[in-house]
């Protein structure tokens, strides 16, 4: 019970992060869900985090996430053991979608946070509609000064900002998915204050034509206070309550 216990630990340090910054910000704590990220640490740890209480799981690497959920009877456990909505637990795919892996990311995600193309978005709601699920799809924006290179498709991960309502129009005509909001990485080297700020601008426009789309999936382990600043809904959480990843490169 160890690695438990330390979970516990770190959980409770980051419960504790969030509280405070909801609290700054003048913000109900409710407004804001947490979603752990276990990309890189086994289903032990994923079984631990339910049993402490955590409802919102994220993954980011598609063959990782798809093995892991695909072939472990975790959560599938969980929900067939839920009639509460206290049990349901709700699997979220924060990273880059390669269009020929929509389909196995369907195959188990409840929503998807980094749409960035049409191509993608067409190929998420076929996937859906095979599946006969319905998926919550978020926007994924990108701001300047962004150099990341992590995109499935050695593109730039994200649309820019004045892309992104036609992208959310895109996702709210398709019949199989639900266009829940917006999502954002602070790009490395910038203040992510500014970025969030720009953030929620975008939000603000995409929900005047698409009330529902309440979603703002912003913040991680070293930013998610700026975050909650400007109206984030929906953190993404790994390293300050899993502890470091193995670098890769
Ligand atoms: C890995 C990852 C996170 C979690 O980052 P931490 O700094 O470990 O909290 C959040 N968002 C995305 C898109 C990620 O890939």
């Amino acid at each position: 019970m160890a690695r438990r216990d330390e979970l516990a630990r770190n959980l409770a340090a980051v419960e504790e992060r969030i509280s405070r910054a909801c609290a700054d910000a003048g913000r109900s704590r409710d407004e804001v869900r947490l979603i752990v990220v276990t990309k890189f640490f086994p289903p032990s740890d994923v079984a631990h985090l339910l049993a402490l209480g955590v409802r919102d799981v994220g993954e980011s690497r598609a063959q990782e996430a798809t093995e892991k959920f695909a072939d472990d009877e975790l959560i599938a456990r969980h929900r067939r053991a839920g009639c509460g909505e206290d049990m349901f637990v709700t699997t979220h795919f924060i990273g880059q979608v390669q269009t020929n892996k929509a389909a196995a990311v369907v195959g188990w995600a409840d929503v998807v946070h980094a749409a960035d193309r049409p191509k993608l978005v067409a190929a998420l709601d076929r996937a859906a509609g095979t599946a006969g699920k319905s998926v919550g799809v978020l926007v994924q924006v990108a701001f300047d000064g962004d150099e990341r290179e992590d995109d499935a498709d050695g593109g730039r991960a994200g649309v820019r900002p004045d892309d992104a309502e036609g992208l959310a129009d895109a996702v709210a005509e398709c019949p199989h998915l639900d266009l829940a909001g917006v999502m954002a990485v602070a790009p490395r080297d910038a203040d992510p204050d500014v970025a969030f700020g720009r953030l929620a601008e975008v939000a603000r426009g995409i929900r005047e034509r698409h009330p529902d789309a309440t979603w703002v999936s912003a913040g991680m382990s070293g930013d998610l206070e700026a975050a909650i600043r400007h109206g984030a809904t929906h953190l993404r959480v790994g390293t300050a309550i899993l502890g470091s990843r193995p670098t890769l490169r």
